[in-house]
């Protein structure tokens, strides 16, 4: 509900009205819902939301259409802070439920959120079958290389070596790349942004929900209480590299050259389209008939 700025606080200065009066009209607020966000203050978070509003108002999504699906973890709460339809699942099976509302209400955008212990661990089963299906999903994996919301522990893509709440001797383990999973599991869209450059995520963000088929969207965001050394504002802020404009997103093999690159690009790698879940239930329910 938009409040005339001028009544929230008497110490508020012209400057700060002017930006809360930007907020309110942007329409970015329509899709917020009345609970105020519980994450850390500076958490990557906010970013990546305010990019996913933005893309909701410029598509003129109605809320009445939009449905979000997470599953445990920090980014699993989100479905409360946004005004449409929401369902927090069980870990790691926010997927299968997503898979479930869209084939039961194909005119929804269904969105889906989770961090990368929920989607790369717990659910790691559930990203193959849903990209080789097509689903017509959006998936946003918010992905801190950490277990935020237990305090710490370390998550698939924790790099090799750091230390954390579970290893406080350096993980062992060898880290995945979500993006090069989409890429060999062959989603049908396919991108990288960062949850730092809100303005540079909001137009990915924007292509991954006009996609017909199944977008994802890895969006790497630091986790500001729990990690101090790897995904950091600090670290990443000079090191991303936008994907080459004369890069070809049809070519599955030149996408996965620049993910198994040392440079961190963001933007499109991959698209291509291709009959999506709720097509070939279509089909073959018209086969049945018959
Ligand atoms: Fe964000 Fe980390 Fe706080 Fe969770 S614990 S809300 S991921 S900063
Ligand atoms: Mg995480």
């Amino acid at each position: 509900m938009a409040q005339d700025p001028t009544t929230l606080g008497g110490t508020l200065n012209a400057e700060i009205v002017a930006d809360i009066s930007a907020v309110q009209q942007s329409g970015l607020l329509d899709y917020r819902s009345e609970e105020l966000p519980t994450w850390c203050p500076g958490c990557g978070y906010y970013g990546i939301t305010q990019a996913l509003m933005q893309a909701l108002a410029d598509l003129h999504i109605e809320n009445r259409n939009l449905a979000v699906v997470s599953g445990i973890g920090c980014a699993g709460r989100m479905p409360f802070f946004v005004n449409g339809y929401g369902f927090h699942a069980i870990h790691g099976r926010a997927l299968p439920v997503a898979q479930g509302v869209k084939i039961a209400k194909p005119e929804l955008t269904v969105l889906v959120v989770g961090g990368d212990g929920d989607g790369l661990g717990i659910g790691g089963g559930h990203l193959p079958h849903a990209v080789r299906r097509n689903v017509d999903l959006t998936y946003v994996l918010f992905d801190n290389g950490i277990y935020g919301l237990t305090k710490g522990q370390s998550s698939p893509t924790t790099p090799t070596g750091q230390v954390t709440g579970s290893h406080p001797y350096g993980n062992p383990d060898r880290p995945l790349d979500a993006v090069t999973l989409g890429l060999a599991y062959r989603a049908s869209f396919m991108a990288r942004g960062y949850a730092g450059k809100p303005h540079e995520l909001y137009p990915i963000m924007k292509q991954a929900l006009e996609h017909r088929g199944f977008s994802f969207v890895v969006a790497i965001t630091p986790c500001v209480t729990f990690d101090k050394v790897n995904i950091t504002y600090d670290r990443l802020r000079e090191s991303w590299v936008p994907i080459p404009d004369d890069h070809d997103t049809s070519d599955l093999g030149a996408a996965m050259r620049l993910a198994l690159s040392d440079k961190l690009y963001y933007g499109v790698f991959f698209r291509e389209d291709r009959p999506t879940f709720n097509d070939n239930v279509e089909d073959t329910s018209g086969k049945a008939r018959e």
